[in-house]
């Protein structure tokens, strides 16, 4: 494929940094746009000198101006703790940060794709999750600042494409996890990894009977980028994840295991309006993806994340 260049928001998280990471690998020129809210410098420090790569801080929720082929929507906070501690800034992320990266699609014809979530169907009622299930949605609950500025950033990305022709794509993430997460990120599997690590309790939240399905990062990429480049016109929405699902409470157990760690498990408060179960019907994205499916089973992935926190605790 011929060399594009390729805005990233978000690029310097979890998520966004592997993907600076695997597009520079690819060939092409990488704009990682961030304003360090929950990412960090030094996710990407080790690209800063490849002359393809350009790190600007930003915040998207004000104009700039760029000249790009493609571009990666990942700027919001994905962990709840962290898009809830200021969740006026959320929604303005997600809805102005959609707007302004649609203006720049618009203006220089590129192809823009946007992470949506698996939290677009709130607290499922169908079950594996669907494409074309509208989703149980909380609109004025502790979680609705994501989950209504994601919804609202799928209808933007639509109602660009239908009246304005914008080339648009979006992929709805399922739970992903991965080498680069915060060791203070909030989410599960990072606090799981990092208190089996240090012998430390288990936070559970609720019975630990909730489940989720959880992606590594590679897996998901591999769909992104995909979706991005596929050249039939299919815009999604798509879902992406690992289908396998547990519940928290395995979760916890497979992770206390693999550490070997003498860690006990604590059950805490469950958070209001935190779904009962998720796990993605991924056969749209099988169909029309080249058969992507996800190749590293947790087990596996859950090693690889766990070396990176020895690494890291180690610092
Ligand atoms: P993350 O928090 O590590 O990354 C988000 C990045 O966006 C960070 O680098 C942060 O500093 C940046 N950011 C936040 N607000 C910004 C703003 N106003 N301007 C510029 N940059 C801003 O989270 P992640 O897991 O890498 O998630 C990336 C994207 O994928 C997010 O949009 C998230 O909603 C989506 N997603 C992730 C998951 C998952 O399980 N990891 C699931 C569903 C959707
Ligand atoms: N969770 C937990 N202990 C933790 C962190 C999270 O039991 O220390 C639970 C949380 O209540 C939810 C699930 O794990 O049911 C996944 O939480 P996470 O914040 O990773 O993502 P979510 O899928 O809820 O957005």
């Amino acid at each position: 494929m011929k060399s594009l260049r390729i805005l990233v928001t978000g690029g310097a998280g979890f998520i966004g940094s592997h993907l600076c990471e695997k597009l520079l690998k690819e060939g092409h020129e990488v704009v990682c746009l961030d304003n360090f809210f929950t990412g960090r410098k030094q996710n990407v420090s080790h690209l800063l000198d490849d002359k393809k790569f350009e790190l600007i801080r930003h915040d998207i929720t004000e104009e700039i101006r760029l000249e790009v082929d493609r571009i990666y929507n990942l700027a919001c906070p994905a962990s709840p703790v962290h898009y809830q501690y200021n969740a006026i800034k959320t929604v303005k992320t997600n809805v102005m940060g959609a707007l302004i990266t649609l203006g720049i699609a618009k203006r220089v014809k590129a192809r823009i794709l946007q992470a949506s979530t698996s939290e677009v169907y709130g607290d499922p009622a169908v079950h594996p999750q669907v494409e074309g299930y509208w989703g149980n949605v909380n609109p004025i609950g502790i979680r609705s600042c994501y989950d209504e500025g994601k919804r609202v950033a799928e209808t933007l990305f639509m109602d660009y494409y239908r009246q304005n022709g914008v080339q648009i794509r979006i992929v709805r993430i399922f739970n992903t996890y991965g080498p680069r997460m915060l060791e203070n990120d909030g989410r599960v599997v990072s606090n799981f990894i990092v208190q089996a690590l240090k012998n430390e309790e288990i936070t559970i939240y609720g019975s630990g009977e909730q489940t989720r399905s959880f992606c590594f990062v590679s897996d998901l990429l591999e769909g992104m980028t995909r979706m991005m480049e596929n050249e039939e016109g299919f815009i999604g929405p798509v879902n992406l994840g690992n289908p396998q699902e547990y519940t928290i409470l395995q979760l916890a157990e497979m992770i206390v295991r693999l550490t070997n760690s003498s860690s006990k498990i604590a059950f805490k408060p469950l958070p209001k309006d935190d779904p009962c179960r998720r796990k993605p019907d991924i056969s749209l994205a099988q169909e029309k993806l080249g058969g992507w499916t996800p190749k590293i089973d947790v087990k596996d992935g859950l090693l690889k994340t766990i070396e990176y926190f020895e690494n890291e605790l180690k610092k």
